[in-house]
């Protein structure tokens, strides 16, 4: 048995090392892509599913490399987290994002998606000066505050240190809060009493099976309930279906998020669905 023991333990450790040198690789190309261009922003509609017309986006980085061709950010965004270029990377995504809202809001007017939410990530959080460089980016794009949202995941906030104090700054600043994936974590309706939170983003894993009756639709309930008791707006990620939109609509909530509405989008896709009359 302590063989046994021993081999699993060294298979274990290869396997670690090996993923270790695949996201050091996947990390150093990272860096080249930051600098040569080759990540992009899509933008995933958020909709008022009460008249079908669009609140906001979701801004996700896509990679598209030379060679393997596009890596997913559940892929490269961990080994960011990892060696840090995260900080770098996330004030680019950050930037490119504002940029992309002002000139929105100045060339669609009133179509123009009134809110863009940006996901960041623990590390980022962690950053002495983050609110401050948030500040000087909506100061440099003009991108007015209450037009910014801010993602963050609850192990994030959980983390501790400095990261509740950075979300009361931002929230000085205008600048709304999303917990996202909620439900997901350890601490979750705790952190609703210690974190300064505008918006609960409620994770696809309760919208899945919202339909499905009975049981499985009561953390969906019970959020909605909790988010307007607490007058918070809550967003329903990952819907897929009509029968799920239904359901969501029928249990009180007013904004949602997938593909049954729409993918993230390029910012030219953007403006043809901000433009187009909302399908009721
Ligand atoms: P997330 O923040 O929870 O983002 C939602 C993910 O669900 C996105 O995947 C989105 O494309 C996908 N999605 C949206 N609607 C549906 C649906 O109806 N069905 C299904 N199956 N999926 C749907 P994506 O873009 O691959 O991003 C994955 C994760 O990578 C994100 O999860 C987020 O944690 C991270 N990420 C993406 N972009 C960024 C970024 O700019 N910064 C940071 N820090 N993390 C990012
Ligand atoms: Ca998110
Ligand atoms: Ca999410
Ligand atoms: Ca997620």
């Amino acid at each position: 048995a302590k063989n046994q023991g021993k081999g699993r333990f060294s298979v274990y450790t290869s396997a670690m090392d090996q993923r270790g040198a695949e996201q050091a690789r996947v990390a150093a190309d990272l860096r080249t892509a930051l600098d040569t261009g080759q990540l992009h922003l899509v933008y995933q509609p958020i909709v008022d599913i009460t008249d079908g017309s669009l609140y906001g986006v979701e801004a996700l980085v896509r990679w598209n490399h030379p060679e393997r061709g596009p890596i997913s950010p559940a892929e490269f965004i961990p080994a960011a987290e990892r060696t840090g270029l995260i900080v770098p990377l996330g004030a680019w995504i950050l930037a490119e994002a504002c940029t992309q809202a002002a000139r929105w809001q100045f060339e669609l007017g009133p179509d123009a998606p009134a809110i863009v939410s940006v996901n960041v990530s623990a590390r980022q959080l962690r950053e002495a000066g983050f609110a401050a460089d948030v500040a000087a980016v909506l100061h440099r794009t003009g991108l007015p505050a209450h037009r910014l949202t801010i993602e963050v995941t609850e192990t994030a906030v959980f983390d501790g240190g400095t990261a509740v104090e950075t979300l009361h700054a931002l929230k000085a600043l205008g600048v709304a809060v999303a917990l996202d994936d909620f439900g997901t974590g350890h601490s979750s309706l705790g952190l609703l009493r210690t974190c300064p939170v505008d918006l609960l983003k409620v994770d696809k894993s309760f919208v899945d099976t919202v339909t499905h009756g009975g049981e499985h639709a009561v953390i969906a309930a019970a959020l909605i309930d909790i988010s307007n008791g607490l007058h918070l707006r809550a967003v329903a990620e990952g819907v897929e279906t009509p029968e799920q939109a239904a359901e969501l609509r029928r249990l009180g909530y007013r904004y949602a998020q997938g593909y049954h509405y729409a993918r993230p989008l390029l910012p030219a896709d953007l403006e043809r669905h901000a433009l187009r009359r909302p399908a009721h």
